[in-house]
């Protein structure tokens, strides 16, 4: 038998086996279970063989119980921890449990970093507004001007026994910005403890990886369009091991006078954040992380969110402007050499009516 053929008869067996392994690994459908808490539809998928509802169960029943503790809607519930602390008295020393006391205390730190663009005391304006929960008018300014001056993250102690002080009457706090990262890296552990190597884990939007697809590649995770054409998506992040989040304005919104006032505030103007920029997406390996940046973000604006992305390690991030323009942090830029391949994590643009652009263009605006 001449070299070549021997070599390959060589091979045969072995290339048989890891596509007869390629074959067993595809033809196994994942794990899909889908439930309504937060207020979205969280699904679950694991790719990896031998997992049952019984651990998607499991998981669904710790969310539920972050939403009980967290959730501040008094539609959907009489009475949760947060509500709680909300409604005491100024200078109560309201007692939580360990994981509210984490997530309010992530989300001052958020406050702190941001110098109050997220804000966790937010929730004066958030009631007032109502959007996503029944408001569909603009309230009178005297109230917007009440409100805004009860948010200051400043007035808000925890305090070293696990108890929440609120310094000022009519003060409350309000985890909406935060809390469905804080429930997705829940699940991620739990998941991770159970063995599992292959998931993709979608929170309304909100979605975090483990691992890589089954066949090892990255998975692909469509960002769709800010605007009117949402089916649609501007780009894809090719990652594994991570989570991306959107923050945009047409989660809850109402339109009055042709007017959009969306669910993201500012605490400074007590209006609807609005600066130039329609879309902020957050690749990190924290979900409670990507969500409060996400959400800090799109009220920084472009220039202040681009910085304080920029000096936070491990965080990238896509901005997209009303001008349909495209800013990457650099760590999601494609490389040169063979874009299409790498296992690194970035970003592909797939909308020829969006553009990428350089930073530099923004800092002389
Ligand atoms: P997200 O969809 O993660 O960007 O979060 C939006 C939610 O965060 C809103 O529905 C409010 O509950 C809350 N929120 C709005 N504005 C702010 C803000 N400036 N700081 C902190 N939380 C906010
Ligand atoms: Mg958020």
């Amino acid at each position: 038998m001449p070299p070549m053929m021997r070599r390959f008869a060589v091979l045969l067996p072995g290339l048989l086996l890891v596509l007869l392994l390629a074959a067993c690994t595809q033809s196994t459908e994942p794990l899909v279970v889908e439930d309504y808490l937060l207020g979205t539809v969280i699904r679950i998928s694991i790719h990896d063989d031998g997992y049952d509802t019984s651990l998607t169960d499991r998981v669904f029943e710790r969310v539920a119980t972050i939403e009980r503790r967290m959730s501040t809607s008094e539609d959907d519930y009489d009475d949760t921890e947060l509500l709680t602390v909300n409604r005491a008295p100024a200078g109560t020393a309201t007692p939580v449990s360990a994981d509210t006391f984490e997530v309010l205390s992530a989300a001052l730190d958020y406050s702190r970093v941001s110098d109050g663009a997220f804000d966790v005391t937010i929730w004066p304006l958030v009631k007032l507004w109502g959007i996503g929960s029944g408001g569909e008018t603009v309230p009178p300014e005297g109230e917007i001007t009440a409100a805004r001056e009860l948010v200051d993250y400043h007035d808000l102690t925890l305090n070293a026994d696990g108890t929440v002080t609120l310094a000022r009457e009519g003060m409350g706090v309000d985890v909406g910005a935060i809390a469905k990262g804080y429930a997705a890296d829940e699940a991620e552990r739990i998941l991770r403890d159970a063995g599992v190597t292959s998931a993709l884990l979608d929170f309304g939007g909100n979605i975090l990886v483990i691992g890589s697809k089954p066949d090892d590649s990255p998975w692909r995770i469509g960002i769709q369009r800010p605007d009117a054409e949402r089916s649609r998506y501007i780009g894809i992040v090719h990652t594994a091991d991570r989570t991306v989040v959107t923050s945009g304005p047409y989660e809850r919104f109402f339109v009055e006078d042709g007017v959009r006032y969306h669910h993201i505030l500012n605490p400074d103007t007590g209006y609807p954040s609005r600066n130039g920029l329609v879309q902020v997406t957050i690749v990190a390996e924290r979900s409670i992380d990507a969500d409060a940046l996400s959400t800090t973000s799109y009220v920084l604006g472009l220039t202040g969110a681009y910085d304080l992305i920029e000096s936070i390690k491990g965080v990238e991030a896509v901005f997209a402007t009303e001008e349909r323009e495209l800013f990457l942090t650099p760590g999601l830029q494609e490389s040169d050499e063979s874009p299409q391949n790498t296992t690194e994590t970035h970003f592909e643009l797939t909308d020829d009516e969006y553009q990428v652009r350089e930073i530099t263009a923004v800092t002389d605006r």
